[in-house]
């Protein structure tokens, strides 16, 4: 079953994506780049797994809601009849320690950032939240270890934590609820879409300028900057043999470009010097008339 709501890479993430390409990042902004990156492929791998679900289910996949003036995000939403179900997904990869209430790396003391606590505030929120929409379902919410490769030493029994080996048995679990889903339960999975945040107030974007960084088309595929091309209808990449069409390429660089530059005027020559390896000036016109309203006059023109 499809979620009722998909999960797409946080405006962070794409614009991490797209500096590291173009431009030599901090080693703190790569590592940050480096966590966000797993995290967000432990969640398609826990993606993959629900949507293998054949029960009468919502799957809402990444909401950020607020409630009170407070942000919380939620990887994974499970409407079912009875229940809410709210996974905290991590991808941690190698072993861990459980001691004294904190998660700590299995040989060090530095502790890390306790996903428990993550999930309470999470559940601590969205229960009042729910209560305004009028449900009153209780919550079950659990952190999701999903990388195979993860161990947690002295892990805490009474906790609600679901361990790698135990993926299984919670989608046999999930497919197997009584779940008979109703008007109410669609209109509360709506109402919360319709609450989603893009914008999350935890995201941070390294600083740039427009002509600092390198210029040309990226990968879809491996991410890599391509500077040269051979054929004006269709890019295949160096280093993965992906192909695409030049139009699709030239409007992934649009979308990149205005995340990275929001206050920017999307012009021809602003497009043409950005993407860098398309020779006419007419091929990029083209393509923003056909995917964009234009807007002034003349050389004045800009599209929206
Ligand atoms: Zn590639």
């Amino acid at each position: 079953m499809p979620p009722y709501k998909k999960r797409i890479k946080s405006n962070e993430l794409k614009a991490l994506c797209s500096l590291n390409a173009r431009m030599e990042l901090s080693s703190k902004d790569k590592q940050r780049y480096a966590y966000l990156e797993k995290g967000y492929e432990g969640e398609l791998f826990f993606d993959r797994l629900t949507s293998k679900l054949q029960n009468d289910l919502y799957i809402l996949d990444d909401l950020c809601l607020e409630h009170n003036n407070s942000v919380f995000q939620i990887d994974t939403l499970i409407i079912s009849q009875h229940t809410i179900y709210p996974y905290e997904v991590k991808n941690y990869e190698g072993d861990y320690r459980y001691e004294s209430g904190s998660f700590y790396p299995k040989l060090s003391n530095d502790e890390i950032k306790n996903p428990l606590d993550q999930l309470k505030r999470s559940k601590a929120l969205l229960r009042p939240l729910l209560k305004n929409l009028g449900f009153q379902l209780p919550i079950e919410g659990y952190v999701t270890f999903v990388n195979p490769c993860f161990t947690l030493y002295q892990a805490p029994l009474g906790e609600p934590i679901i361990h790698p080996t135990q993926l299984n048995a919670l989608m046999k679990k999930l497919n197997e609820i009584p779940s008979k889903l109703m008007n109410r339960h669609k209109m509360l999975a709506d109402q919360l879409i319709s609450m989603h945040q893009t914008k999350s107030p935890y995201t941070r974007f390294p600083s740039y300028t427009f002509n600092q960084l390198e210029k040309g088309l990226i990968c879809a595929k491996c991410l890599s900057l391509i500077s040269f091309i051979e054929d004006q209808r269709r890019i295949v990449c160096k280093s993965c043999g992906y192909e695409e069409t030049v139009d699709s390429a030239v409007l992934r660089s649009v979308e990149e470009l205005v995340l990275l530059f929001p206050d920017i005027k999307i012009t021809t020559n602003e497009v043409f010097e950005w993407c860098n390896v398309i020779e006419s000036k007419k091929q990029i016109c083209r393509i923003l008339k056909q995917n964009y309203t234009m807007k002034g006059f003349g050389k004045w023109t800009y599209y929206e």
